[in-house]
């Protein structure tokens, strides 16, 4: 077997870096981020450019090709918010918990609850082309939060069904990491970028 294609990872949170190495495992050797890379200001008002400017910085840092993943939560009924600005729903220093709080406190007595995570992954190599793919998650946003596994907005966010097709009603963090991993919107886009990758 030949050597596997390297991608430098441009995120730097190591729960996210084992959840992405484990789905990219066999396809592709994913290096951690040097230290010396500067954090990137996520200032393009999309996942797509968010997720472009992380890997081209790595891309540039490290002279070598780069994978990003930028996600948001969209909400039906707040019109596509937070979206872009999921991780900053409450603020610029928001914490989970009061990003969950102010996502209740802006459904209050809102019935039609429908939402989605999108992910974003985008690929960059040294010579500037790139590859960039979409994974969703459907649900809706429950009345209150349930379940103790996970993190964000997990205790909110119910998806439609589960991996076998069926009906749900449980939140993300009512479930295994496995059973979220096999449908959520970071794992669907993981999977197309392993399809992707295959194909090229
Ligand atoms: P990021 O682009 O992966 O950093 O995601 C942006 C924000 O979306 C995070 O700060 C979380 O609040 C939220 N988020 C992303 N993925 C998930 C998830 O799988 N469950 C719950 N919240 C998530």
């Amino acid at each position: 077997m030949g050597r596997l294609p390297q991608l430098v990872c441009a995120s730097a949170n190591p729960h996210k870096v084992a959840e992405i190495a484990s789905i990219l495992d066999g396809v592709v050797e994913l290096l951690p981020r040097p230290a010396h890379v500067p954090e990137v200001v996520e200032d393009a008002g999309t996942l797509e450019g968010n997720a472009r400017l992380k890997a081209a910085a790595v891309g540039a840092a490290t002279g070598m090709a780069a994978v990003s993943d930028d996600t948001g939560l969209f909400i039906d009924a707040l019109d596509g918010a937070p979206g872009v600005e999921t991780a900053y729903f409450a603020g610029p220093h928001a914490t989970y918990a009061e990003n969950r709080a102010k996502t209740l406190a802006a459904l209050a007595g809102v019935t039609a609850r429908g939402a989605e995570f999108r992910t974003v992954v985008m690929v960059v190599w040294p010579d500037g082309s790139e590859l960039c793919v979409q994974g969703v998650c459907r649900g809706s946003i429950a009345t209150e939060e349930r379940g103790e596994r996970g993190f964000g907005y997990d205790p909110l966010f119910v998806p439609e069904v589960d991996a076998s097709g069926t009906p749900n009603e449980r939140t993300f963090s009512e479930m295994s990491e496995g059973e979220k991993n096999a449908i959520s919107h970071r794992g669907r886009a993981f999977a197309a970028l392993v399809d992707a990758l295959r194909t090229r």
